[in-house]
């Protein structure tokens, strides 16, 4: 659209998710916020998403910015200390800020964590408001404690939110549920904690600042860096009326369109002038949850099977308003990939480039480009600005596969394949419409699919690079004469088998997680019988043969003499031990379980296993003893 675009985002790497997870994992905070943000920045790269910059919160220059920010704050008056009552854990012996405590929402009752009720009334919390308190860490029920802590006047703010909201560009649903939360209530925000990962509180090295007031300064420095790379002043977009824009989900508007403008205006920054909130994901129509299972991994379950970035972005993209709530499913998907991108979209372009390198000497072919055509296209690049100034993504795909779905017809009603035989110069003028659209589709679906449309830039022979073309080029008419490339097949079907593949894949971690929940829960199982007991037909082993199955990065297909007999195993214990460290272990094997097939090998025992936490540990005797010895 020729305009100048600043492109910006980040790790969000403070704040106590971070802490507690690392201690949990007995790293330490720094090393387990770059292990998510290097795999952060990976799978950008591998879905083609470019950014200007790309930045860590725990970046020097985000250190440096938030504390500038929180100065100029405190120099405006803006920010005062308070002696408030905290939760505090005596076991621990220490405070317990935000996501180290669970407990009573005191506006709703539910269950809530120390900073937001996130199950409840959404409300974000104020340190110290949680009810009934319990440490998350050792699960001690917390006392209250006084402490100082400073705080942000944002209940002086009240008058210019509701004038800015109004102005406030981007999805009206951010604005309006912000404008309902300033209208019934604006408490001064509390803006430290007792933490040592996060950023220092100016003159104070016991306080960090809370994670939501650097989150967004990350914005600022990430400019900044990227200014200071590219020579640029960083206060042109910050102190200088750039537009700027946020895209956010649709779970931290509260953040965005309260708090953020707020300390922007005390300190004196730019304003936001859009807000773009897109809606929740779902994965099977069911929401997305880790610890459920229910989710599909860009990396393990996308790209590493070989599939290819720009199919997930046209899915992103076209399936629904961007507000609304985006559900994933293999199915879906599949059929989108078949119907719209292979039997439409590459379906028409493939049509007219094949039909005129082999009629027409590999060349546009001469003629008028069809008056109506062009007016197609006209209206189609009408409709993609309009839906991208609106942010409406699908609106714009959609228009673009509109116009796919009128070559295909074009093409179609105009019988080119009857018109070659006897008037080659209609044939031609068919054709050079055709190539027309082509392009014009190309070029409007590029920030969309930008490896695919490069691709088809290039089978249309066209010079330069797809992603540098202006959208008026769409109406610039292809040379006659003009070469054309090689046409080669853009999209491929997906096949029932492989989309069956990648569902059961799916399934059997929403399986996993629903197993290992019940573990949990099930500590203690119910009394059996020493005949149930003997019912089970277990015996020493010994594997014979082992090796990797293709397509899986858990499980090894293992032979295991059973004394006499040879059973094919099929074990999840490729992250645990390497095939050849197996053969020759002697095991205690099942042998008498169920056979069932996993990834299409049949498995007709099982090895026990020690789960320690997630990795299994190969259980055998401790002394030699022969083979198929039964186990008592
Ligand atoms: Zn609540
Ligand atoms: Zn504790």
């Amino acid at each position: 659209m020729g305009k100048v675009v600043l492109f910006i985002c980040g790790s969000d790497s403070h704040g106590t998710p971070i802490v507690v997870n690392a201690e949990a994992q007995g790293m330490a905070p720094k090393t387990l916020a770059t292990k998510y943000h290097q795999h952060f920045d990976e799978v950008f790269k591998g879905m083609g998403v470019n950014f200007d910059f790309f930045g860590d919160t725990d970046d020097q220059a985000c250190h440096n910015r938030t504390q500038e920010v929180v100065k100029e704050l405190m120099d405006g008056g803006y920010v005062y200390p308070k002696e408030i009552e905290l939760a505090y854990c005596p076991k621990c012996e220490r405070y317990l800020p935000d996501r180290y405590v669970e407990g009573e929402c005191p506006y709703c009752g539910k269950t809530a964590r120390g900073d937001e009720c996130d199950m409840g009334c959404g409300r974000h919390l104020e340190p110290g408001e949680i009810k009934n308190a319990i440490c998350k860490v050792c699960g001690s029920k917390a006392e209250y404690r006084k402490q100082i802590h400073y705080f942000f006047k944002l209940s002086e703010f009240k008058g210019f939110l509701l004038k800015y909201l109004e102005t406030l560009g981007g999805t009206a649903s951010a604005r309006n549920y912000a404008m309902e939360w300033v209208r019934a209530e604006l408490k001064d925000w509390c803006i430290t904690r007792n933490m040592a990962w996060g950023i220092k509180f100016p003159g104070h090295s016991d306080l960090v600042v809370y994670v939501w007031v650097d989150a967004p300064i990350g914005y600022i420095a990430f400019t900044e860096e990227w200014c200071a790379r590219n020579g640029q002043d960083w206060k042109d977009y910050w102190k200088d009326g750039a537009r700027i824009i946020h895209f956010i989900g649709g779970d931290i508007v509260y953040h965005h369109c309260i708090f953020w403008p707020a300390m922007l205006k005390g300190a004196g920054y730019t304003l936001p002038s859009a807000v773009v909130a897109s809606g929740m994901l779902k994965i099977d129509d069911k929401k997305f949850s880790k610890s459920r299972g229910n989710v599909i991994w860009v990396k393990d379950d996308y790209l590493d099977k070989g599939l290819h970035p720009d199919l997930l972005r046209y899915y992103l993209a076209s399936y629904t308003a961007h507000n609304k709530e985006v559900n994933f499913a293999w199915k879906i998907f599949a059929d989108k990939v078949n119907t719209e991108l292979v039997g439409a979209f590459g379906n028409f372009l493939n049509r007219a480039l094949t039909f005129s390198v082999k009629n027409f000497e590999g060349e546009v072919p001469d003629g008028v480009i069809d008056a109506e055509v062009m007016a197609r296209i006209s209206q189609t690049m009408a409709e993609v600005i309009s839906g991208l100034e609106e942010y409406e993504f699908k609106k714009a795909t959609d228009s673009v596969m509109t116009l796919a779905d009128y070559g295909n017809i074009y093409f179609q009603n105009h019988e080119p394949w009857k018109l070659i035989k006897n008037d080659k110069a209609s044939a031609g003028t068919v054709l050079r419409s055709c190539l027309q659209i082509a392009k014009a589709l190309v070029i409007f679906m590029e920030p969309v699919m930008p490896a695919k449309m490069e691709a088809a830039w290039k089978q249309l022979g066209l010079v330069g690079s797809a992603c540098e073309m202006p959208f008026q080029e769409a109406l610039a008419p292809l040379a006659a004469g003009q070469k054309l490339g090689v046409p080669e097949i853009l999209f491929s079907r997906m096949e029932e088998p492989f989309v069956k593949e990648l569902d059961r894949i799916f399934k059997e971690r929403i399986e996993q997680s629903e197993s290992k929940e019940k573990g949990k829960t099930a500590k203690k199982k119910g009394e059996i019988s020493f005949e149930d007991f003997q019912s089970l037909d277990l015996c020493i082993g010994e594997i014979k043969k082992a090796g990797p199955i293709k397509g899986s990065n858990k499980l090894l297909k293992l032979e295991v003499d059973i004394g006499g007999e040879t059973r094919q195993v099929v074990a999840g214990i490729a992250e645990a031990y390497s095939p050849e460290d197996l053969v020759g272990t002697q095991v205690v094997v099942l042998a008498n379980l169920k056979p069932a097939k996993l990834f299409g090998i049949e498995s007709q025992a099982m090895l026990l296993a020690a789960d320690a936490s997630g990795k299994a540990v190969l259980l055998r005797p401790r002394d030699q003893v022969e083979t198929g010895t039964k186990v008592r």
